[in-house]
């Protein structure tokens, strides 16, 4: 078993490996351990790696490696040529091979970082939903970003970015020629997958900073292109762009959720969720269905929902009333089928 430096080493240098091979086009591990300066025996190890499986790279009968179908690299500068102008100046974007967390990563820097700043890594390898889940991004299939955004207005007045966020990147992902895109309460992105709701992506947003002054926020972002194999690793339905009959490069799709993010966020500072509030509703994946609140696993909440209010809470009617849900701690699930009432 390598210990954990060198499992972390192998993923580097696979991604080293991917952007160096043609995909189709085997090659011997001596000829990748030239090109890339490394020992033949650190390359000859990867293949056998998880990841390289899923990023597609193979070995052949006669022992040479052949990447199954292209790997589609992050580039900065594909990133910002599909920016329009005005965007790119608003954001200045960094590209890491392989990170633990690049929330985590914007998180620790971001006092000294100015707003605006994006990370994007290949590959997480502590991606993380909320309440410390794990949020699965597979090499290549997954485009997983953050960025660092600073409001003047206090961390009270960002109860709704969540939702402003997630509105911002469904009209991306509609530019993309994606249909159906849907929005969960608070944070995710869903798309209908036989019969039920599939996650098309999650957004964690982490904020720091006091309740009224100057704050920031650390708004991150994972959207399956192609989850292939690292479905499996997922313990709720989830969706790609594939599935969706789309395939479109990471960089384009990045400049696309950028370009909306800044108009959206811009507007957020300004006037809060208040103008997007029609437009959320529109997209509400569960709107005037029965839906169950949780925490924990334990039941909290019953009610039909009704849609969100310009505070970003989610408004329930339930049996005993109007309710305002304002935790983002909860989950969201259609509720089970109703108990039918018993016969006199
Ligand atoms: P819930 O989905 O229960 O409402 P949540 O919105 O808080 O919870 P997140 O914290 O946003 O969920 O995301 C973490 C969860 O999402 C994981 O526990 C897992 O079930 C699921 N998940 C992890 N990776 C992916 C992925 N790539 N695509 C879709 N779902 C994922």
């Amino acid at each position: 078993m390598p210990g954990p430096q060198q499992a972390l080493d192998s993923l580097h240098l696979l991604v080293r490996m991917l952007r160096a091979m043609e995909a189709g086009k085997p090659v011997t591990i001596a000829a990748l351990a030239r090109t890339l300066a490394v020992p033949a025996d650190a390359i000859g190890a990867v293949p056998a790696m998880r990841e390289a499986a899923d990023a597609g790279i193979n070995r052949t009968a006669s022992g040479e490696l052949l990447l199954a179908r292209a790997f589609d690299k992050l580039d900065l500068q594909a990133v910002a040529q599909a920016l329009p102008p005005a965007a790119r100046s608003t954001f200045d974007i960094h590209v890491v091979d392989v990170t633990a967390s690049t929330n985590a990563d914007l998180m620790a820097a971001a006092a000294r970082l100015p707003s605006g700043r994006v990370l994007v890594a290949e590959l997480q390898t502590a991606g993380r939903g909320r309440r410390g889940r794990a949020w699965h991004a597979p090499l290549g299939g997954s485009l997983a970003f953050s960025l660092l955004w600073k409001f003047a207005g206090g961390a009270a007045s960002l109860s709704g970015l969540s939702l402003a966020v997630g509105l911002a990147v469904a009209r991306a992902l509609d530019r993309c020629g994606a249909v159906g895109v849907m929005l969960k309460w608070p944070n995710d992105l869903l798309v209908r997958r036989d019969a039920g709701w599939a996650k098309l992506g999650g957004i964690l947003i982490e904020i720091a900073g006091p309740s009224s002054g100057p704050v920031h926020a650390v708004i991150g972002i994972g959207l399956n292109l192609r989850l292939g194999s690292g479905a499996a690793l997922i313990d709720q339905r989830a969706a790609d762009l594939e599935l969706l009959g789309l395939v479109v490069s990471r960089n384009h799709l990045l400049a696309l959720v950028l370009e909306d993010l800044a108009l959206v966020l811009r507007s957020f500072a300004a006037d809060g969720l208040a103008p997007f509030v029609a437009q959320w509703n529109l997209r509400h994946a569960f709107a005037g269905q029965r839906v169950a609140m949780s925490a924990e696993g334990a039941m909290l909440i019953e009610g039909v929902a009704l849609g969100v209010d310009p505070d970003g809470a989610l408004l329930l009617e339930t049996p005993n009333g109007p309710r305002r849900v304002t935790s983002g701690e909860l989950s969201l699930r259609a509720a089970p089928m109703l108990r039918r009432c018993q016969e006199p």
